[in-house]
């Protein structure tokens, strides 16, 4: 079913008023973990404010180390619903088994299954059931065939809102927290009609490389972007050297602009 063979034209996703896999480039913008009201409206408020179309945001953190700060639950979806209605857009949050597939889908208006879940079959089947978008995130170490028999779970059992997202992969490189695998972006495209992101904050681990990097993978024809965007990154919870301050994501979607028109 995710295959071009299986259909032709390129598929549109819908996520609210916000189409992901038509012609425009779609910036979704938001922290990495959701802190508190204030941080979550601050992110909202300069992703809307400089183009971003959603809004982003982890409840359910499934993190290295269990010691780590593994999210807020429920109460940061219901901080998103609030961010997300205060800035107009419409709201995405990382999902991790059925319990938070069922509590997501009540507040936001599309999940996340992240690379550590990419093979959780189970969840893919229960995404596949929920006919809400997802954003089916490209696993560690998965090869895109692997990858996108991940999507056909879901699209196996009725859900086609599939967006897919390339990460970065492990390779020997530690200069980077992942490698970004550019060459998946048409590759992508020619196997199948799903729509492509590329979030270069997880690709990258470090926000100066996100801006080149957003603009090789817009230039390379991915549908959109997945950013990592904080109102103060030194004081983040999570992900804090990777995520853009306000004004870095200004920067970043102001020099976007013309590779966006050119492609
Ligand atoms: C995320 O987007 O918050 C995340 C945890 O990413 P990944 O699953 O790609 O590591
Ligand atoms: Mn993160």
């Amino acid at each position: 079913l995710v295959s071009r063979e299986a259909k032709e034209e390129n598929t549109i996703v819908h996520v609210k008023d916000v189409a992901i896999g038509g012609d425009a480039v779609t910036v979704i913008g938001g922290p990495c973990a959701i802190e508190s009201v204030e941080q979550v409206m601050r992110a909202a408020e300069e992703v809307r404010r400089c183009g971003g179309k959603i809004l982003r945001g982890g409840a359910f953190k499934p993190r290295t180390s269990p010691y780590a700060f593994q999210g807020l639950e429920e109460e940061g979806l219901k901080i998103m619903r609030i961010a997300g209605r205060f800035a107009g857009l419409p709201t995405v949050s990382e999902v991790i088994d059925e319990a938070s597939l069922e509590l997501a889908s009540q507040y936001l208006d599309m999940v996340q299954i992240g690379a550590r879940n990419m093979q959780n079959f189970r969840l893919l089947q229960a995404v596949g059931r929920a006919r809400i978008p997802v954003i089916l995130k490209r696993g560690l170490s998965a090869t895109i065939e692997e990858w996108l028999m991940a999507a056909e779970y879901i699209l196996s059992e009725g859900n086609s809102q599939v967006i897919l997202c390339e990460r970065g992969i492990r390779t020997y490189e530690t200069a980077t927290r992942n490698t970004l695998d550019l060459s998946a972006i048409p590759l992508v495209k020619e196997l199948s009609h799903l729509p492509i992101l590329v979030d270069p904050s997880h690709a990258t681990g470090a926000s100066r490389l996100v801006k080149s990097m957003s603009k090789a993978a817009v230039a390379a024809g991915a549908d959109g972007l997945l950013v990592e965007v904080h109102p103060e990154p030194c004081r983040a919870l999570c992900d804090g050297p990777q995520s853009l301050d306000p004004e870095g994501f200004e920067v970043l979607m102001k020099e976007l602009a013309p590779v966006a028109r050119a492609v």
